[in-house]
């Protein structure tokens, strides 16, 4: 067993993820391949990040041309791939100005420094005292600066000292906004649905009611779509569905195509503007391998219509799953393909229900516990949501065969 991957992993690793006991070798669309050459359904696509379905055919075509043309330059250079991908995120998003980089996490501190920097360039807040305000339950990363605005203990235990200079107001509550905006508020940072946090969606005219808080109190609004973005929900930005316009917006994860890490901050031409030239970069951020990759996958969203495609499926998805009614599932949320199951905690803990799944040759990830995550590739088809649906009830079945029989009508 000396060379058995697992061992390696355990013995050379270090211990900070808890990966279901299954070795992938291979991915083709939504299909995912272990080394015994079993195929599962991913029902997962690495938190978003593979929503164009595992190697596209277009995406590793752009990926491969550009990458024996010119791969990576720094940005001391033009190239001839960085224009036209900034074009196309503006375009798509309705944003003015777009920074590339690599890491969700960088494109929200990127975020976090524009914002500072046009508080007090541009509002005049005192020097060293721009406060952002942020949402309880967010997740956006794993720098220091992001942890430590987390609500989530074990991402900050044995990590601080912390960066000041955040507030945090309870999630889906405009009012509690409000109260926490003072003179020196720069900027308030939220998802418009809550991914780590267990797929959390706030309640019907919140980010409208953000929008026209922020107006008024000259904040900047900054949606963080790493994970919602980019049709995961049904619509281009998950900020669409109230018609909002963001001031700031941070993308990620499917930017990338499932190939490369690439992120990007969109702005404002006038918040995006206070940077110049040696305030801020990133020795990868926009390189010409990625721009390539980044630009293919924007042009792939919208010449296939996925964003159409998650609105539908994910709706099929859901009624499929609300079909169920199995008194294991306490709650179902989400919008499009991101889909969070609430399983009672009496019955299963989420992680054993996701093993059960893989054992079915379904893949997928639980979060806070009690939430098994469905977030297919955009790609799926209704039989492939026909067959994860089917394991999960078998799954369901058989850890919670006497709650079956109680019929009981699953809310909303
Ligand atoms: C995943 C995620 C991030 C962080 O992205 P990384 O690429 O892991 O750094 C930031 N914001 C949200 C909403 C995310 O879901």
């Amino acid at each position: 067993m000396q060379n058995d991957p697992v061992a390696l992993e355990a013995r050379h690793g270090a211990h900070n993820y808890h990966p279901l006991p299954v070795v992938l070798t291979r991915g083709e669309g939504v299909y995912l391949f272990d080394t015994e050459g079993r195929r599962y359904l991913d029902m997962m696509s690495a938190y978003s990040a593979v929503s164009f379905g595992h190697s596209h055919p277009a995406l590793v075509q752009a990926l491969t041309e550009q990458a024996q043309r010119l791969a990576v330059t720094s940005r001391a250079f033009h190239t001839d791939r960085l224009g036209p991908f900034l074009a196309a995120l503006c375009s798509a998003t309705g944003m003015e100005r777009a920074l590339p980089m690599n890491s969700g996490a960088e494109a929200v501190e990127t975020a976090i420094k524009a914002a500072r920097k046009w508080a007090y360039k541009v509002k005049r807040v005192p020097e060293g005292r721009a406060q952002i305000v942020v949402a309880e339950g967010n997740f956006a990363g794993r720098t220091t600066t992001i942890v430590g605005f987390s609500s989530e203990a074990q991402y900050r235990d044995g990590f601080g000292p912390f960066a000041p200079g955040f507030v945090s107001v309870p999630y889906g509550d405009a009012a509690a906004l409000e109260r926490a905006i003072g003179p020196h508020t720069a900027a308030f940072i939220v998802e418009p649905i809550q991914g780590e946090a267990g797929i959390v969606v706030p309640p019907a005219g919140y980010l409208r009611e953000v929008r026209a808080i922020c107006n008024r109190h000259d904040v900047l609004m900054i949606c963080d779509e790493v994970q919602t973005g980019l049709g995961r929900t049904g619509a281009m930005l998950a900020c669409d569905h109230e018609g909002v316009r963001p001031d700031g917006l941070t993308l990620g994860k499917a930017l990338g195509g499932g190939l490369l890490p690439v992120s990007a901050f969109l702005a404002r031409a006038d918040v995006m503007d206070q940077f110049t030239p040696g305030d801020h970069g990133s020795t990868f951020g926009g390189n010409p391998l990625a721009a390539a990759v980044g630009l293919a996958a924007l042009e792939l969203l919208e010449r296939d219509r996925l964003a159409e495609r998650a609105a539908d499926l994910g709706a099929y998805l859901m009624e499929r799953l609300r079909g169920l009614r199995h008194p294991a599932i306490t709650e179902l949320r989400g919008r499009g393909l991101l889909v969070g199951v609430q399983i009672d905690p009496s019955v299963a803990s989420a992680r054993q229900v996701c093993e059960a799944l893989m054992h079915e040759g379904v893949l997928t990830k639980d979060t806070h516990h009690t939430v098994v995550r469905l977030a297919p590739p955009l790609t799926i088809t209704r039989a492939q949501v026909d067959v994860a649906v089917a394991a999960l009830a078998r799954v369901l079945q058989a850890l919670a065969p006497a709650a079956a029989r109680v019929e009981q009508p699953l809310p909303a």
